[in-house]
């Protein structure tokens, strides 16, 4: 079965251009060089499975017509990747169900505690705030189908924050990676496109340099990875003639297929 992969947002935790900063990667014309704050859209069909839901949710929202989710799985709780969990409430009133949403315990535990309104509607039931069915990864590695669609997670972490990761068919999604096992190998034996993050040319205590990146994703059987939740440190095209050819830059609103 034909699916694709949208690539929402591809930038770090300030997004390029970063407020106030005047460096040619913040100044750049090039729209390669604009990224908002990273989120990704698996299409299977006509479902729609949203991965995280940061500050710049609306606009990609409002961008590219997403006007139906299926379910929405969260990597974890920074807030580059929650702090847009409000405006899935729009879903709500269009749908007048309430939107499933996958995350780990301690992903929940975050939620819990910074969007505790999420969880306490009002006395009718009835909340202003986004209605949302979550239901908690019960293990680190394992896997759920949502409507009718077989997705796998697994976990690793960035210093004490768990990250879950997912992979849908020959596609799989692992952003703000730090530490992790082996077992993770496992998890992505078979896939062929990788999206992974990598935030500068060095790495940081947080995420991966470029060279980590490829070399992690040399230990896959990925053909052809994408690097995303990327900084004002690297400009897309000096970034890419540093990449083998099997590993590239993304851009906001790329789109790739693959299969299920
Ligand atoms: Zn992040
Ligand atoms: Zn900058």
């Amino acid at each position: 079965m034909g699916a694709c992969f949208l690539f929402l947002g591809t930038g770090g935790s300030s997004g390029i251009p970063m407020i106030g900063c005047g460096c040619v990667v913040c100044q750049s014309d090039s729209t390669l060089n604009k990224r908002q704050r990273s989120a990704g859209l698996i299409k299977v069909g006509d479902k729609n499975f949203l991965i995280d839901v940061g500050p710049d949710f609306r606009m990609q929202a409002l961008k590219h017509r997403i006007n139906h989710l299926d379910a929405v799985l969260l990597t974890h709780a920074h807030a580059d990747h929650l702090g847009g969990i409000d405006d899935l409430r729009a879903y709500y009133f269009l749908e007048k169900k309430k939107l499933a949403c996958f995350l780990s315990q301690q992903t929940y535990d975050e939620v819990k505690f910074r969007y505790h309104y999420l969880l306490n509607p009002n006395a009718e039931g009835k909340s202003f705030s986004a209605q949302l069915d979550f239901h908690i990864l019960p293990d680190d590695f394992g896997s759920f189908t949502v409507e009718g669609i077989p997705i796998a997670y697994f976990s690793y972490s960035q210093q004490l924050m768990k990250v879950t990761g997912f992979r849908v068919g020959n596609f799989a999604y692992v952003s703000d990676i730090r530490e992790y096992t082996d077992q993770i190998f496992k998890s992505l034996k078979g896939i062929e496109i990788l999206v992974l993050s990598a935030l500068r040319q060095v790495p940081t205590k947080m995420h991966f340099s470029l060279e980590e990146a490829v070399a992690f994703s040399k230990r896959t059987s990925a053909k052809i990875t994408y690097l995303t939740h990327i900084s004002h440190d690297l400009e897309y095209a000096a970034a890419n003639a540093l990449l083998p050819p099997e590993v590239r830059m993304s851009y906001d609103g790329l789109e790739v297929p693959f299969q299920i």
